[in-house]
């Protein structure tokens, strides 16, 4: 167990693989800094390609640093070998070797360092009824399904008590009701292990359920680190907002229009007004051009007497205990979702109201958080 401290963090690769003509950051990784507490489980997430795995294999010591600082309890570890670092590791590509039973998989890096027979036995004995493989200690690799593989990798990572558990992707290959079993068990591992513990996914519904903390990251830069409630409530600029929440937060480009004491948003491309809540009028004045965000669930259909907007449905998707219902806006869709028993059906005119208060107001240019 131990605190774990990235300090402006640098990396670049030499030869960057990278879509041809696309605009590049130099940078793998560009001055990330990050603390996790001693004992805390920690979340990676961004798109495809923006430094999670570069970060993890760093902090493991696979892959050297290009500047900064690694700090892991009270040691800077830049200079420390992979297997002096004390750390396990269960990465999506990291193999069980074929020939060798799980039992002998679990204890290779063991053997490697000449730990005794004795002490391998007791450590897989402990170890192996958390993960579920006490029958399958005898087999070989090949005769394992795919989360069953997964869960000796996670065993061989937690042997002998590692200082830090790093977890690339642990799931990327179970289907859906697999991960989710995983998932609850790498949580009760946690709980029980309490090892500081990082975790890339894609998944954010993986990170969101498993995770203190959530680091998100674009193009090798950090983002924003908080608690899953932080960051999904109060995200700090419009990429976050984007990222975070299934279906994605509605974000659209609207212009400022005073009405009496009162300001308005009006929709680009739609003639779709929503009330500025009051404590955004510090900010606000006639004709200015901001993104405003408000996540479906914060969109409704108003019922008779309702002020909203007048709008048109153009997609009704039944997704069971919910709806999704969305609206046409210039090349684009403004979507919601709703657990209103009504059928509504493509072409109906709805009013469509915004509860102003939940939206989130973000720079046109820079898609910082203004409000
Ligand atoms: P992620 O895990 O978030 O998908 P990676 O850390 O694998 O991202 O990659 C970050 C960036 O570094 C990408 O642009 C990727 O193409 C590049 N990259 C990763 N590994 C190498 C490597 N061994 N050599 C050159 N470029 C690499
Ligand atoms: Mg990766």
């Amino acid at each position: 167990m131990a605190k774990l401290i990235l300090k402006n963090l640098y990396k670049r690769y030499e030869n960057k693989k990278g879509k041809k003509g696309a605009a590049q950051n130099p940078y793998a990784v560009n001055n990330l800094n990050l603390e996790c507490e001693d004992g805390e489980f920690i979340g990676i997430l961004g798109p495809s390609g923006c430094g999670k795995t570069t970060t993890l294999r760093m902090i493991a010591g696979l892959e050297d640093i290009t500047d900064g600082e690694i700090i892991i309890g009270d040691t800077v570890v830049n200079k420390i070998q992979p297997q002096d670092r004390g750390i396990g590791l269960a990465f999506e590509d990291y193999a069980l070797y074929p020939p060798l039973s799980v039992y002998e998989n679990i204890a290779f890096n063991m053997r490697a360092r000449k730990v005794n027979d004795e002490v391998i036995k007791e450590e897989i004995d402990r170890i192996a009824p958390l993960l579920k493989i006490d029958d399958l200690l005898q087999m070989k690799p090949g005769k394992l399904s795919g989360g069953q593989k997964q869960r000796v990798n996670m065993a061989r990572a937690i042997v002998r008590k590692p200082k830090l558990l790093l977890l690339d992707e642990p799931m990327s290959h179970l289907d859906g009701k697999m991960r989710q079993v995983l998932r609850t068990e790498i949580k009760r591992l946690h709980n029980e292990i309490q090892c500081t513990t990082i975790i890339v996914t894609h998944d954010q519904m993986e990170a969101m359920s498993l995770v203190d903390k959530i680091a998100i990251m674009k193009d090798g830069e950090l983002q924003q680190y908080g608690t899953p409630f932080e960051v999904y409530d109060n995200p700090v600029n419009e990429f976050v907002a984007g990222f975070i929440g299934e279906p994605p937060m509605n974000i659209m480009t609207v212009e400022v229009q005073k009405k009496e004491d009162s300001f308005l948003f009006k929709l680009q491309d739609a003639d779709i007004l929503i009330p500025a809540p009051e404590r955004y009028y510090p900010v606000l004045r006639e004709g200015m051009q901001a993104r405003l965000g408000v996540r479906p669930s914060d969109v409704m259909i108003g019922g008779t007497g309702s002020k909203g907007s007048d709008v048109k449905i153009s997609v009704f998707e039944n997704l069971g205990d919910e709806k999704k219902i969305s609206f046409r806006v210039g090349e684009g869709f403004l979507t919601l979702i709703t657990t209103d028993e009504k059928r509504y059906r493509q072409g109906d005119i709805v009013k469509l109201e915004v509860k102003s208060e939940k939206t989130h107001l973000f720079d046109v240019n820079t898609g910082e958080k203004i409000l």
